[in-house]
């Protein structure tokens, strides 16, 4: 049994590691201070002796023994990270040195919930981990690409200053059960207006492309992550390389729901990248990991999940 810290546990990816991390028959705790997160995302493991959970802020220091930490406290959502930019670059930059800190106290293993975004708009595609990225310093975006950068380089800085044993996972669009209804991904958008009979808001043209991963997925790479050895830091992809356009992706659940919303097109965010899939060799050889789940079926279980939520 290892003792697991999971920073952002009540998030949407957060709320299913604690889950899946217990069921393995380890002991977690969940350290969050429910900007996005929600208790309701975690509330049926509290019977679960073996689950912990603190109200805390990442931004301040946090110590504690633990065998392991995945680092995943960060609004993930444009809306939400855009909302207090300051708050959101402290969290990613004060949060990974907190954080850092204590695995290098404790000789824990760390794991940062890094991001496609640390590509920014990019001009190479599909994108690999050699690639630098293309990412606008000051834009609307930069508070979250620009922090999840530094906190990247303080993970590798950590190594090598001090050989605290990282790893750093760059996460895909990932989608599933626990998104919030109002978190404003545009997976959980199109689900709960399409449900609710409202326009689905297309920005933009709708042909830029994203990448969508399952859930479960997800949380297979990032366990196999951190149980490789200890050269093995990454960075690396993990992210489904299906490509859709937004468009497809609106007219898809549009179908799947039976709904009878209409697609309207609204202003395109600036900045926001025009394509994204990742390249995952990397993650194919050094892992032995690949996704599974193809979107129909993902999006099949996430629309049961609203279904639930929006009929209750
Ligand atoms: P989420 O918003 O559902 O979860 C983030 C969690 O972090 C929430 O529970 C929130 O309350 C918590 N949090 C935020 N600021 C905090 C702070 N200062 N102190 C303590 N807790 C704080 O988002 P998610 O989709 O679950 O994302 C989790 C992590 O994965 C994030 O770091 C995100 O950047 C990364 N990621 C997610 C995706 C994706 O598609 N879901 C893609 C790339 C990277
Ligand atoms: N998007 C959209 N309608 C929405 C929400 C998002 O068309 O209601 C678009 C958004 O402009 C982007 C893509 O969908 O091009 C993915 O957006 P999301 O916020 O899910 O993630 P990210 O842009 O960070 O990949």
């Amino acid at each position: 049994m290892k003792r697991i810290l999971i920073t952002g546990g009540s998030g949407f990816i957060g709320s299913h590691l604690c889950e899946k991390l217990l069921n393995e028959g380890n002991e977690v705790i969940s350290l969050d201070n429910y900007f996005t997160g929600s208790k309701k995302n975690i509330v049926h493991l509290f019977e679960n002796p073996y689950f912990e959970v603190v109200r805390h802020d990442v931004t301040m220091p946090f110590f504690i023994e633990v065998d392991e930490i995945y680092n995943l406290a960060c609004p993930a959502s444009p809306v939400h990270y855009q909302y207090n930019a300051i708050k959101t670059v402290k969290t990613s930059v004060m949060g990974a040195i907190n954080m850092l800190g204590l695995a290098k106290r404790i000789k824990a293993k760390i794991l940062q919930a890094s991001t496609s975004e640390v590509y920014g708009d990019p001009q190479i595609h599909p994108q690999k981990e050699d690639y630098w990225g293309h990412v606008n310093p000051i834009g609307k975006r930069s508070c979250y690409d620009e922090g999840k950068r530094v906190a990247e380089t303080l993970f590798m800085n950590y190594y090598y200053q001090n050989n605290v044993r990282i790893k750093i996972a760059r996460i895909f669009n990932t989608y599933g059960p626990n998104m919030h209804p109002n978190d404003g991904r545009v997976v959980s958008n199109f689900i709960v207006q399409a449900l609710k009979g409202e326009d689905i808001t297309v920005y933009g043209d709708g042909l830029q492309t994203r990448s969508f991963q399952y859930i479960d997925d997800l949380l297979d790479g990032l366990i196999k992550l951190m149980a490789t050895g200890d050269d093995f830091l990454g960075p690396v992809n993990i992210g489904n390389p299906g490509e859709f356009s937004i468009l497809e992706l609106a007219e898809k659940v549009i179908e799947m729901t039976g709904s009878k919303s209409k697609i309207i097109f609204k202003h395109l965010p600036s900045d926001d990248p025009l394509q994204r899939k990742p390249d995952i060799s990397l993650a194919k050889k050094s892992l032995n990991w690949e996704p599974v789940i193809p979107l129909e079926d993902g999006l099949k279980k996430t629309i049961s999940y609203f279904n639930n939520l929006v009929g209750s």
